[in-house]
């Protein structure tokens, strides 16, 4: 494996790219720029095409000929930008390895204050929002709730606004390649690897250009991954919310034979019955549900697909 060209360590930057024909130029212009002498590294830009339908693997091309640094991996269909990440990961060589999306929300401009953290021994260094910069309160509020929910359920630190620029030691990337799940969070598995792990604060810039691919369905995906990979809670929380109806069950009928027998007052009633019914039914369906969100991921990963596919590869 070669960490270096000559005796300057190379830094990978991965980046996943859906339709980001208009950004990419720029990002890779304002990674250009960076003061790489300063920084005492090289840097390797892997793209990684999540199978775009607008031109990005052409203006990939381009930017390959006339910097070989730049290299690409393309999908042979949308796997998503996890599964981009991953891939982009797994094929980088640098001794480091940084995320940033391609839209220029992760400036670039952060990577010489990442790479310092890095060098004081991190494994893993965060860049974290601080603000969000054009985004609806609607996002923001959504975005919260499931920080808070995941953060109680899994009982993991993260920060409030979540991260997902992130640089990782050559160790780190070695380490994730042990952990082949799906239907995870990727942020959550580097959490849950451990190692000496530092942040720092960014302002998220608005997106440059195109819109995002985050769909509340794709977000609500995501925090059910998140929640199961790493937590057991939902089905403990499932079996003491048996407990306690059957408990109560069990109560209600011993009133109701005091009631009969000893105060002789005549059982009476559908209307508590049927509520009773439909309290418990509604339970019992939702607590199928939680069951199977683990069975269906459980079968997922037996079945051992790959977790995504390449269709091309260019300088890797
Ligand atoms: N992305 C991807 N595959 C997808 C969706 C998104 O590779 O199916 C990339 C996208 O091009 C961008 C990054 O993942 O570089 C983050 O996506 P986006 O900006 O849509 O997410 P947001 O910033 O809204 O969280
Ligand atoms: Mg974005």
């Amino acid at each position: 494996m070669s960490l270096s060209a000559g005796s300057v360590p190379i830094l990978s930057i991965v980046v996943p790219a859906y339709n980001e024909a208009e950004n990419l130029p720029v990002l890779y212009e304002r990674i250009r720029a960076l003061n790489w002498a300063e920084i005492g590294l090289d840097f390797e830009l892997v793209v990684v095409d999540d199978h775009s339908t607008d031109g990005t693997a052409a203006v990939i091309e381009g930017l390959r000929a006339r910097d070989s640094r730049v290299k690409t991996l393309r999908f042979s269909r949308n796997f998503g930008s996890h599964a981009a990440c991953t891939a982009g990961l797994e094929a980088a060589r640098g001794a480091a390895a940084v995320v940033l999306a391609a839209d220029l929300q992760d400036p670039p401009e952060i990577i010489p204050a990442l790479a310092a953290e890095w060098r004081k021994g991190r494994g893993i260094v965060w860049a974290v929002r601080g603000e969000r910069e054009g985004e609806t309160w609607q996002t923001r509020a959504t975005a919260r709730v499931f920080y808070v929910l995941i953060q109680y359920l899994t009982r993991m630190k993260m920060p409030p606004n979540g991260a997902d620029f992130f640089l990782l030691d050559r160790a780190v990337l070695e380490a994730l390649r042990l952990t082949p799940e799906r239907n995870t969070s990727l942020v959550a598995q580097i959490q849950w690897l451990g190692f000496e792990q530092s942040s720092l604060t960014y302002t998220k810039q608005a997106r440059a250009a195109g819109h995002s691919k985050w769909t509340l369905a794709k977000r609500i995906k995501l925090s059910i991954d998140w929640i199961v990979s790493f937590s057991y809670s939902p089905i403990r929380i499932m079996s003491a919310i048996g407990l306690l109806f059957a408990v109560l069950g069990f109560i209600y009928a011993i009133f109701l034979v005091v009631r009969r027998f000893v105060f002789v007052v005549p059982v009476e009633g559908w209307t508590s019955l049927i509520s009773v019914l439909l309290i418990t039914s509604g339970v019992q369906l939702v607590m199928l549900g939680v069951l199977g969100e683990y069975l269906w991921r459980s079968f997922d990963a037996s079945r051992q697909r790959p977790r995504y596919i390449i269709e091309r590869r260019l300088g890797l």
